[in-house]
């Protein structure tokens, strides 16, 4: 199958065929059905299987079906455990989201705090680290959460054996409990689990 099979927006098709992407890998043919019709996902899937696209894509589809713009601020919400897969996704996200009109932001450390804090307010997507993300949470007025339709966690292992199990769990009782959330893990450890049962008590899982 292709991507031109699923039911994707014109935006994202180009956005799709202008990076080079054609045909689905397992873990995003097994996991759209469900992700792009608004169920929460636990997606089992190692780093290089093609997760990064699994989740800009349902993100991508879900601001364009609700007419996201920039002044129902922020969206979709991207926790990654480090500025190296953050930075990632944001490239993957820019690149296949060049056709939409979305302001996605990058918030890891060893940035500047205050650059950030300033652009916040119009922000559509945000990438970030747990520990920044929290940090803003705690001081920055201008992120505002109360709109979001996607809470996405990328490595949940990883981001739980670096000792982030405290601020995820403060992060996830931000978040209006209406969102869709999608949590990918390369591996199901009794932590993740543990996660996936307190951010997506319903989620479908998928492991390929
Ligand atoms: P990831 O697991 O997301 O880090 O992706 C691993 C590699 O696979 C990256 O270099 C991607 O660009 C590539 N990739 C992901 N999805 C596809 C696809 N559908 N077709 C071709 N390459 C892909």
């Amino acid at each position: 199958s292709s991507f031109t099979d699923m039911p994707l927006s014109k935006a994202t098709l180009e956005g799709l065929a202008d990076s080079g992407y054609e045909q689905p890998t397992e873990i995003q043919a097994a996991s759209l059905p469900f992700s792009l019709t608004g169920s929460d996902l636990v997606g089992a899937a190692k780093t290089g299987s093609g997760k990064t696209l699994a989740l800009v894509i349902p993100l991508l589809e879900c601001l364009w079906r609700e007419k996201w713009s920039s002044e129902y601020g922020l969206g979709a919400l991207v926790i990654s455990p480090t500025r190296e897969l953050a930075l990632q996704t944001f490239n993957t996200l820019n690149s296949v989201g060049r056709h939409h009109k979305f302001s996605c932001a990058l918030l890891i450390g060893g940035t500047d705090v205050e650059f950030e804090r300033k652009r916040l307010g119009s922000v559509n997507i945000l990438i970030c680290t747990p520990g920044r993300l929290l940090q803003h949470m705690d001081e920055n007025e201008q992120l505002n959460c109360d709109s979001l339709l996607m809470l996405i966690i990328d490595e949940a292992d990883r981001i739980l054996d670096m000792g982030f199990k405290k601020q995820i769990n403060a992060i996830i009782s931000n978040l209006p409990t209406t969102r869709q959330t999608l949590l990918f893990s390369a591996t199901q450890t009794k932590d993740v689990n543990e996660l996936s049962r307190v951010c997506s008590p319903n989620a479908v899982f998928v492991s390929v």
